[in-house]
C-alpha cells in the first residue's frame, strides 16, 4: 500500500487511528455495499476493536447490494426507519441535490451518541475537503465520526481491495470489466450523474415505476394542499427531477 508522511503503510495509519480513539467502547460501523466500506469493514476487523455492523435500509436499495450484504456481512444489522422513503416523499417531494431530506431521514438518524465508523472520504466531494479523519458530528456533540480512510484516493481502495481479495459488490461490474468510478448507493440519488441516472433507470425499471407512481400521488397531494408544482402529471414531475440530477 502507498506509505503516508509518517512512513507507514495507509493501512496501518488507518488502523492505529481506529484503535486509540474506540479504545474499550462498541463502535458503530455503517456499511452501504459501495467498495469505500469494503474496505472500511475490513480495517475495522483487522483493528480487532468491539464493533457493530449497521446498514441503513432506506427503500432504494438494489437488490444486489442487499444480497450481498446478507451473504457477505451476516452478522450486519439492517436499520430500518421510522417512515419510508415513499412516506416522507409526501412531505418533501423528491430530493434534490442541495435538500436532500432523505440522508437526515433515512440514515442519519440512526448511531446518535455512539462513536460511528464509516467510509466517508475526502476526495467524493468538495464539501468534504474542510473535514477530518475524526470529527463530531453537526449540530450533535455526543456523537463521533472516525472516517478510517479520509484520505485514501479511489485508486488506493481498489488497490487495498485487491491485494486482499476482498468480496466486494457486484455491480461494479459491466460486462465482467470493472468500473471503478462508479458510486453505488440508493438507486437515482440526486447525487447522480445524469448519465449514471439513465443507466440506473435501464437496470432497474422497476424502481423507475415506483418513482413514477409516487411522483403522480405527490402531484395530487399539491393539487390537494393547494399548492400545485409547475408540473401538471407524475410523469412530467419524474422527467424534470431525472433532469435536475
Ligand atoms: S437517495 Fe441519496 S441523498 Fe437520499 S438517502 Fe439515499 S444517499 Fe442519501
Amino acid at each position: 500500500m502507498q506509505m503516508t508522511l509518517n512512513n507507514q503503510t495507509l493501512d496501518t495509519e488507518a488502523i492505529q487511528l481506529i484503535q486509540s480513539i474506540v479504545g474499550n467502547a462498541v463502535a458503530f460501523v455503517t456499511l452501504s455495499g459501495g467498495k469505500d466500506s469494503t474496505a472500511t469493514v475490513d480495517l475495522v476487523k483487522r483493528s480487532l476493536i468491539k464493533a457493530e455492523f449497521h446498514y441503513h435500509r432506506t427503500g432504494l436499495d438494489a437488490p444486489e447490494t442487499i444480497h450481498f450484504i446478507r451473504e457477505t456481512y451476516p452478522d450486519c444489522v439492517f436499520d430500518i426507519p421510522d417512515r419510508t422513503f415513499w412516506q416522507g416523499m409526501m412531505s418533501h417531494g423528491l430530493p434534490l441535490r442541495l435538500q436532500r431530506w432523505c440522508c437526515g431521514e433515512l440514515k442519519e438518524c440512526f448511531g446518535r451518541g455512539r462513536i460511528i465508523i464509516d467510509g466517508v472520504r475526502r476526495g467524493e466531494s468538495n464539501g468534504r475537503k474542510a473535514r477530518t479523519c475524526f470529527e463530531p458530528a453537526r449540530n450533535d456533540p455526543t456523537t463521533f465520526f472516525i472516517h478510517p480512510i479520509f484520505k485514501w484516493s479511489t485508486k488506493d481502495v481498489w488497490q487495498y481491495i485487491d491485494e486482499r481479495s476482498l468480496p466486494h459488490n457486484p455491480l461494479y461490474y459491466t460486462n465482467g470489466k470493472r468500473v471503478p468510478s462508479r458510486r453505488i448507493g440508493c438507486i437515482l440519488c440526486p447525487n447522480t450523474t445524469q448519465r449514471e441516472c439513465h443507466r440506473q433507470m435501464d437496470l432497474f425499471p422497476g424502481f423507475v415505476k415506483l418513482y413514477r407512481y409516487n411522483a403522480e400521488r405527490y402531484v395530487q397531494v399539491r393539487i390537494d394542499r393547494g399548492t400545485p408544482l409547475t408540473q401538471k402529471t407524475g410523469d412530467e414531475y419524474f422527467e424534470w427531477w431525472i433532469s435536475m440530477h
